[in-house]
């Protein structure tokens, strides 16, 4: 039996932590967890919350802490999550997150490591104002080499440009990203718990360096 994980994945947005987040969560057989897919999948269904979510997230806007916290919690201490681990994406981006955090794994043993995805800021602007995303599972593209038709290699969903992948959003979470999420970088590191990975080059290789560095530190 491949035993599990459970990982956080740090870095600006257009770091690459849902590519790598999805990689991860096929190679150690855990669930991968986006918040940000969750509340898009809240938004799409057109209820009351999802429309708070959705008016935040095109603002560029962080949810509040304890919604965002709220729908994490059920999440990782139930099903596949609780019994393997799993690969946490865009959670947590504030301080009060991650103690939240701390506090509901507790009783199932920790977190393995938090990693986090170094990838300097003009890079990470130019990925997000070309990217496009799946609808469905969340997969992301480059404008120039997405798929023809626009529909998903992985699952046949829609792919379509991301309301807040505009200039004005991108800046202002990225903004938020200095300001509340990093310093949960040296939170981390505090506790032993950071891996940096240079998140430059072809995913596969990022990939690869996150795995190796990971068992090099006897993380798996
Ligand atoms: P990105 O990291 O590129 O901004 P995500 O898909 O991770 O994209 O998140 C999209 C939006 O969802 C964020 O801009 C924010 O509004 C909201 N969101 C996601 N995760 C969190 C979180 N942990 N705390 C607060 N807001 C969040
Ligand atoms: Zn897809």
């Amino acid at each position: 039996m491949i035993p599990g994980i459970r990982l956080v994945l740090l870095g600006k947005q257009g770091a690459g932590k849902g590519t790598q987040a999805l990689k991860l969560s096929r190679h150690f057989h855990v669930p991968h967890i986006s918040t940000g897919d969750l509340f898009r999948a809240e938004a799409r269904s057109g209820s009351e919350l999802g429309r708070a979510l959705k008016k935040s997230m095109d603002a560029g806007d962080l949810v509040p802490d304890d919604v965002v916290i709220k729908v994490v919690e059920k999440t990782l201490t139930s099903g596949a999550a609780r019994a393997r681990g799993f690969i946490l994406d865009g959670f947590p981006r504030t301080r009060p997150q991650a103690e939240a955090l701390l506090r509901a794994l507790e009783p199932l043993g920790g977190l393995d490591a938090a990693v986090n995805l170094v990838v300097d800021t003009d890079v990470v602007v130019a990925r997000l104002s070309g990217r496009r995303v799946c609808t469905r599972c969340g997969a992301n593209y480059q404008v120039e080499t997405a798929p023809e038709g626009g529909v998903c290699e992985n699952c046949g969903g829609e792919i379509v440009q991301r309301d807040d992948d505009t200039p004005e959003a991108i800046q202002r979470r990225l903004d938020l990203y200095e300001q509340e999420t990093s310093p949960l970088i040296s939170f981390y590191d505090e506790r032993g718990l950071l891996a940096e990975v240079d998140g430059l080059g072809d995913p596969q290789e990022v990939f690869d360096r996150t795995v190796k560095l990971l068992h090099e530190n006897g993380r798996r």
